[in-house]
């Protein structure tokens, strides 16, 4: 049977879907989460699970010296790389971030059954602050880790219900305010009714429409979106019918680039190869944090990857031979004949490909590559194949208060009604994802939201 009542019912089974159930669940309210999917997890389940924090008690006991303020000084200079006039980061609210990310990482391993691996760093990021699940060095299998991890602890909990296979498709509102949710299951339409409703819901990674309505400089990239099956923007849709108003300038969260052929998925964040744009020319240090490579290989004009015989590519070139036939790379026993083939006339690629080896032999890059990564292109034959950025997510969604307490136009509070995780997810960033700090939003928002719709109903 239906329950067609409840305290406070939770829209997506992700990362912070999992996190708002936990935290409001130690009130001893009814809670109810429900997940569109069969399995639970979301993009979260798919991550590396890392959660980035400082001042943690477990970088203290492994020797770690950091500071919110050096976190702080990598956020700024890295969200400077891109749009830097736009109106966010709101760095009030990231310094508040900062502090509550700390409390999440304690909280998710004193009291919800998780634990970590060592703190590390990740990618282009040395800082050890990233709290990878123990067991899940590096991330491998760390999303998965994490979802495991809650969920067992999560079956405990006599009053959270899981409920999958149940897509949440509208708010219900009674005289302005939220007072439950209407789904279909596998029994078909159905409503509840609740005291709060939190969105966990994701973002909208996986909705085309929306990508190219929202976020227009991303319709092609959207093909090459990874992120949970459910993450279709529903909560943003369902809040926004309800008076919710969106966050400005939502962007897409970048990860590396593909070159869209089968057995070239090491592509992805290989910091040694050489990119170039139509007409020949770099267009950024190929070796920044992955993020930032997205978002330079999204602006960029139709760009190519340049890839030698050298032994570090054996693995690359079956698959590239094997494409050349369908005209998706080409190839060449010289930089010039590569050139033409690629329709960039004259002399531009040619130099551009010396000037780079000049660089590998006397240890200057003209974009500021370490030169460690400046590995020269120079054994032929040589191959050219266009280059795409990856998408795991997006940044944006409905605006809210810090306690993520949806709100209007007027800034005002919607009754009853939260988001969090990339249902809400744009303050932090201008359009620079940094590593480590999506998972743990959508915890730290999951937590704090779970809190307060819990206390609101106790001391009403
Ligand atoms: C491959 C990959 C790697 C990543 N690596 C990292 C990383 O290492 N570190 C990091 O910080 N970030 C990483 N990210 C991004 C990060 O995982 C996400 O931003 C974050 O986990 C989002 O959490 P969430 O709870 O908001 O959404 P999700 O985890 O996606 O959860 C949303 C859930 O809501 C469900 N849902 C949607 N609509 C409905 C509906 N109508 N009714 C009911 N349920 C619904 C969905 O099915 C889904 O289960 C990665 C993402 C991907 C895809």
């Amino acid at each position: 049977m239906r329950p067609e009542q409840t305290d406070i019912v939770i829209v997506g089974a992700g990362g912070a879907g999992f996190s708002a159930a936990l935290s409001a669940a130690e009130s001893g309210l009814k809670v109810l989460l429900l997940e569109k999917t069969e399995w639970p997890g979301g993009s979260t389940r798919m991550s590396g699970g890392g959660i980035a924090a400082t001042g943690t008690s477990f970088q203290e006991k492994a020797g770690i010296t950091d500071s919110k303020e050096d976190w702080l000084e990598l956020w700024k200079k890295r969200q400077a790389t891109s749009n830097p006039n736009g109106p966010y980061p709101d760095y009030v609210f990231v310094d508040q971030f900062m502090d509550q990310a700390a409390v999440t990482t304690e909280w998710l391993a004193k009291k919800q059954g998780h634990s970590y691996e060592l703190p590390a760093g990740f990618g282009q990021d040395p800082e050890q602050r990233i709290h990878f699940p123990k067991g899940t060095p590096g991330g491998m299998g760390g999303g998965k880790q994490l979802i495991a991890n809650l969920s067992k602890t999560l079956e405990k909990r006599e009053n959270i219900t899981l409920q999958t296979e149940t897509r949440v498709t509208d708010l219900l509102m009674d005289q302005g305010k939220i007072n439950g949710v209407k789904f279909v299951d596998k029994n078909g339409p159905g409503e509840i009714h609740a005291k709060k409703v939190i969105i966990s819901a994701g973002g909208f990674v996986q909705n085309k429409k929306m990508i190219a309505q929202y976020i227009p400089a991303a319709q092609t990239a959207s093909q090459f979106a990874v992120g949970g099956t459910g993450d279709e923007g529903d909560g943003i849709i369902m809040a926004q019918k309800a008076g919710a108003v969106l966050y400005e300038d939502p962007w897409v969260i970048g990860m590396g680039i593909t070159a869209a052929l089968p057995g070239t998925g090491s592509l992805l964040m290989d910091w040694n190869k050489l990119y170039m744009d139509a007409h020949g020319k770099r267009f950024l240090n190929e070796a920044s944090h992955y993020a930032v490579v997205a978002n330079a290989v999204l602006s960029a004009d139709e760009p190519w990857i340049i890839i030698d015989s050298a032994k570090a590519n054996e693995d690359l070139l079956k698959p590239l031979n094997d494409a050349v036939a369908s005209g998706r790379v080409v190839k060449a026993d010289s930089i010039q004949e590569l050139s033409q083939q690629m329709g960039i006339s004259g002399s531009t690629l040619k130099d551009t490909v010396t000037g780079y080896n000049d660089g590998a032999k006397n240890g200057h890059d003209s974009m500021g590559k370490e030169v460690e990564h400046v590995v020269p292109v120079n054994i032929a034959p040589y191959y050219a194949t266009h280059i795409y950025p990856v998408i795991m997510g997006t940044f944006g969604g409905v605006k809210t208060n810090p306690n993520y307490e949806v709100l209007d136009k007027d800034e005002q509070i919607i009754p009853n009604l939260f988001s969090t995780g990339e249902s809400a997810n744009k303050r932090l960033y201008n359009h620079v994802y940094m590593s480590g700090s999506s998972v743990q939003f959508a915890l730290t928002s999951g937590r704090v939201a779970g809190k307060v719709a819990a206390q609101q109903i106790k001391q009403h």
